[in-house]
């Protein structure tokens, strides 16, 4: 049930389509309900674009850009200044909405919150830093000249575990770069980013440079814009198999991609290591946002002398972990986002289970509304458990051990996945020989957390292509543009 405060927060989401800077219902005039995953029911109903809604969105950003992208890197970055001190005075409202409909704990919204909001900030600091160089060529007979040019109408698609954060780490270095776009957030969690879009509109972003379409159908509405030529640009991120779809659709066109997709990151523990760190980071990297994060530690190789001790530790601080509505005082763990997803991860305890896996905590479903599942550690896990090549993406923990460095990294690198890994140990060889062994575009060295605006994110193998955040995210946005000067 919502409470007043709830909704008074509900009643400030704009629900409609944000196209060329008005906000206007689906042209079928259909509804997109919004459910919460912690009862069940339904939030609000919002617009449920059709496939005109998606075209007349890209109409909007292919006719914004060629004024916003001549528009000075000064004004960009102060519209992102701002648009970063809005959400940052309205963070209790932004994280009671992201509550609601994504089911994380208040406290970890917040945390969402200023998260993106950092994306905001960053990248508006950087757009007055966009610059070329001049060079003498070798033989002294010319010059280069190098221009960065905003590469165009952009078509973002995000996920909804970080229903901001994943829209800003695009939004951000778009705005900054001089590109307009379409974004398309998942439709259990579109309300965080209509808010932000209206926070946009306040905060001056002229008509059409951000245009926002929600919609139960996605590959209807978003096939047409990746094929249609004007878009310049596709960012996705979200499952490896949608991206996979995806950047064929956009092969047609040559469009370049960013694909922020899936992970299996493995949490490698050896035997040297602190083991209260260790410890403390396995409780981040498992259980920050619940488990659903693309970079949540999936599994845990532990070195044999210190398995036992670790995964018990591990099962202790799991099972005292409160579970329950995010917006309540205490709650550590809210819902799973849907009840597919609760079934999947308790397939995989099963699967596990079934294959003669012991569980120390939790791996039972709650009776009850909503979709909780419990905090969960299982070790003696079977080679060839769905668990060990699997995303988990949910709040269970299985505990596989090794037996020195090779095993370790053979380990680790035996998935077609490559986003995130995590390492402890107290040996600074071991530390850097592990580290570039394994196969994954990040690393937490005796650390439970990569995530940084001011950091590239991203994968190698499976897990995409690109990095957002840092520098680098601001390149995704970017074209070089060389002029040979004769002398
Ligand atoms: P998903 O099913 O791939 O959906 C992601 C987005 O794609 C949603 O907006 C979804 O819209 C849309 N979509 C689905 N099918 C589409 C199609 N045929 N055409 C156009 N759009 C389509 O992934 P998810 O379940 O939301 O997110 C979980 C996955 O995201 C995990 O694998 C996780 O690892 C990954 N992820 C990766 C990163 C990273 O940075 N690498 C970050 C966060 C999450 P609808 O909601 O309408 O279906």
């Amino acid at each position: 049930m919502t409470n007043k405060l709830e909704t008074t927060a509900l009643g400030g989401v704009p629900t409609g389509l944000y196209i060329g800077g008005s906000w206007r219902a689906a042209e079928s005039e259909r509804l997109l309900p919004v459910e919460d995953p912690s009862t069940g029911n339904v939030l609000v109903e919002i617009a449920d674009a059709s496939p005109a809604d998606g075209m007349a969105a890209l109409d909007a950003a292919v006719e914004a850009q060629e004024s916003w992208g001549v528009t000075p890197p000064r004004e960009r970055g102060e519209i992102l200044r701002r648009a970063f001190e809005t959400i940052m005075e309205r963070i209790d409202e932004l994280a009671l909405v992201l509550t609601l409909e994504m089911g994380k704990p208040l406290g970890e919204s917040r945390g969402e919150i200023a998260y993106a909001a950092e994306f905001v900030r960053w990248y508006g600091e950087e757009a007055v830093r966009i610059n070329g160089r001049y060079t003498v060529s070798p033989n002294g007979s010319g010059r280069i000249l190098t221009m960065k040019e905003p590469v165009g109408p952009c078509l973002f698609i995000t996920p909804w575990n970080f229903p901001l954060a994943m829209g800003t780490r695009k939004i951000g270095p778009a705005i900054a770069a001089g590109c307009t776009m379409v974004v398309k957030p998942a439709k259990q969690t579109p309300l965080s980013m209509l808010l932000f879009a209206a926070i946009l509109e306040e905060c001056g972003l002229p008509p059409g440079v951000c245009n926002v379409v929600t919609t139960s159908n996605s590959g209807a509405v978003m096939e047409p814009l990746i094929r249609d030529g004007r878009a310049r640009k596709l960012s996705f991120t979200g499952s490896t198999p949608v991206g996979r779809k995806l950047a064929e659709q956009a092969a047609g066109g040559l469009l370049r991609t960013s694909m922020e997709l899936g992970g299996n990151a493995p949490f490698v523990v050896f035997a040297d290591a602190d083991l209260d760190a260790a410890v403390e980071g396995a409780m981040i990297a498992k259980m920050r946002n619940m488990g659903e994060s693309c970079v949540a530690a999936n599994r845990f190789l532990v070195e044999t002398p210190v398995a036992a001790e670790f995964a018990g530790r591990l099962a202790e601080r799991m099972a005292a972990l409160v579970v329950g509505r995010g917006t309540e005082e205490g709650v550590d763990v809210g819902p799973i986002i849907d009840s597919p997803s609760r079934e999947f991860i308790h397939g995989l305890v099963q699967d596990a289970r079934s294959r003669g896996a012991s569980v120390l905590t939790g791996g039972d479903v709650p009776e009850g509304p909503g979709w909780f599942y419990p905090p969960t550690v299982l070790c003696e896990i079977h080679p060839e458990a769905r668990i060990v090549d699997e995303e988990v993406f949910g709040p269970v923990a299985p505990v596989l051990t090794f037996d020195g460095l090779d095993e370790a990294v053979a380990m680790a690198n035996d998935t077609p996945f490559g986003l995130g890994a995590y390492v402890y140990t107290r040996d600074l060889a071991r530390a850097l020989s592990a580290t570039e062994r394994l196969e994954v575009g990040m690393v937490g060295l005796n650390r439970g957390l990569v995530s940084n605006p001011a950091a590239p994110f991203g994968g190698v193998k499976q897990s995409g292509l690109g990095r957002e955040g840092g520098p680098e995210g601001l390149e995704e946005y970017l074209t070089t543009k060389y002029v040979a000067i004769e002398v």
